[in-house]
């Protein structure tokens, strides 16, 4: 049997990686609090699954779906863009559904890159990118993203030659790992420099309802000249507890698109019709969905911030996503911190690294874990004495 080159390339799913250590932890009878995976642990909302217990019952929705996604829910995706971002889309030609973003970024590769062609990609980012860039025959241009930059990519620093050749850029914001948000600014200087060099710009919006304190997150898609260049990968898994389900949705250009559609033709064939129809319901109650749930996770996010300040570090609340990006304790290695602190304390969390060599210095805590959880781990670390600087 022969295992392609291709295959043989990806390197093991960074949280295969962390669920392996979690066993190990488990099995010698560690009591292990897990802030690894950004999976959300509080139930799809009761109206969403209702929506889909009714169409389920009906037999029209158990047929082959439209591969590019029902026009309702196109109609729906293009209503709520409308009214979450004021951005107009058509919901023929300008939408696409996806069998979760992860496939459609996953596929996005493929439509847009022939074989050593380079997509720009941040470091730390989403595994995925890279990946699939790899699995295309592409070749990453990785862009450190720092925290003086407030983690966003210095476009400066991409040199001309990879300018002039690459086909996609990636950005996610708000950002998994590291937190960050874009400013405007940032957003239109990525557009910006799509249309100076005809690159795709790819954005990532997995976290835009995730937010905190009053900051409402922007599409890419609200900026000047974006249509002509960007394409945005939505999902709405993390938006309404809703990972298992699999549905997101591409957005944007007409012609980016339509060509990643093409794609799906091929492999897939769409996402069942009663999850399409939940999640018409998800966006069309988004507004009191997200508001509940944001006011549990900010919470959250206050238990954890709040602890590892009074542990000496010196961290801002993010005002998105589920993640806490810190730098780990002076004089350390980021995998080094994480395999001690699971084995001293039964704590995981995710170093830094696992999202790329500039992760070096970072692990990821993630608050998809009650509260209760969520002190005993801060308690655990002030047990431990485990603070950000030493003595
Ligand atoms: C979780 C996540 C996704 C993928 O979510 P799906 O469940 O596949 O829709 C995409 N991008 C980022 C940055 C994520 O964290």
């Amino acid at each position: 049997m022969k295992i392609t080159d291709r295959i043989k390339r990806i390197p093991p799913y960074i949280f295969a990686t962390i669920d392996e250590k979690k066993s190990e932890a488990i099995a010698k009878g560690i009591d292990v609090i897990d802030l690894g995976i950004g999976d959300p642990d509080l139930p799809t909302p009761k109206v969403i699954v209702d929506a889909l217990v009714k169409s389920v019952q009906n037999p029209a929705t158990h047929d082959y779906p439209p591969y590019q996604g029902t026009l309702s829910f196109r109609e729906a995706v293009a209503a709520w863009y409308k009214d979450r971002f004021n951005v107009d889309l058509n919901p023929n030609d300008e939408v696409v559904s996806l069998i979760g973003s992860k496939e459609g970024i996953a596929h996005a590769f493929l439509t847009f890159l022939d074989p050593g062609d380079v997509a720009i990609l941040p470091d730390p980012g989403y595994p995925v990118y890279k990946v699939n860039t790899l699995i295309a025959g592409g070749v990453p241009f990785m862009v450190p993203v720092k925290e003086e930059n407030g983690f966003q990519m210095d476009l400066n620093s991409i040199p001309e030659d990879i300018r002039q050749k690459a086909n996609m850029l990636f950005i996610n914001y708000p950002n998994n790992p590291t937190g960050a948000v874009a400013t405007d600014e940032h957003l239109q200087e990525v557009v910006d420099f799509g249309l100076k060099y005809n690159i795709l710009i790819c954005m990532d919006l997995a976290y835009s309802e995730v937010n905190y304190d009053g900051y409402v997150p922007k599409s890419i898609l609200e900026f000047k000249g974006a249509k002509d260049i960007a394409i945005e990968f939505h999902s709405l898994s993390k938006s309404f507890n809703m990972t298992g389900w699999r549905i997101g949705m591409a957005v944007g250009n007409k012609e980016a698109v339509q060509a990643l559609g093409k794609i799906k033709t091929n492999v897939d064939s769409g996402i069942f019709k009663a999850i399409q129809e939940a999640g018409i319901v998800a966006l069309q109650n988004y507004k009191s969905i997200c508001g509940d749930q944001n006011d549990r996770l900010a919470k959250r996010r206050d238990i954890i911030v709040n602890g590892l300040n009074d542990l000496g570090w010196n961290l801002e609340s993010p005002k998105a996503t589920y993640y806490i990006w810190a730098p780990v304790p002076e004089g350390m290695k980021s995998q080094d911190f994480t395999i001690s602190l699971l084995e001293s304390t039964g704590i995981l969390v995710v170093p830094g690294t696992g999202y790329g060599p500039c992760g070096e210095g970072y692990f990821r805590i993630s608050i998809t874990t009650p509260e209760e959880k969520l002190h005993a781990a801060v308690k655990r670390l002030k047990e431990h004495n485990i603070t950000y600087k030493k003595g």
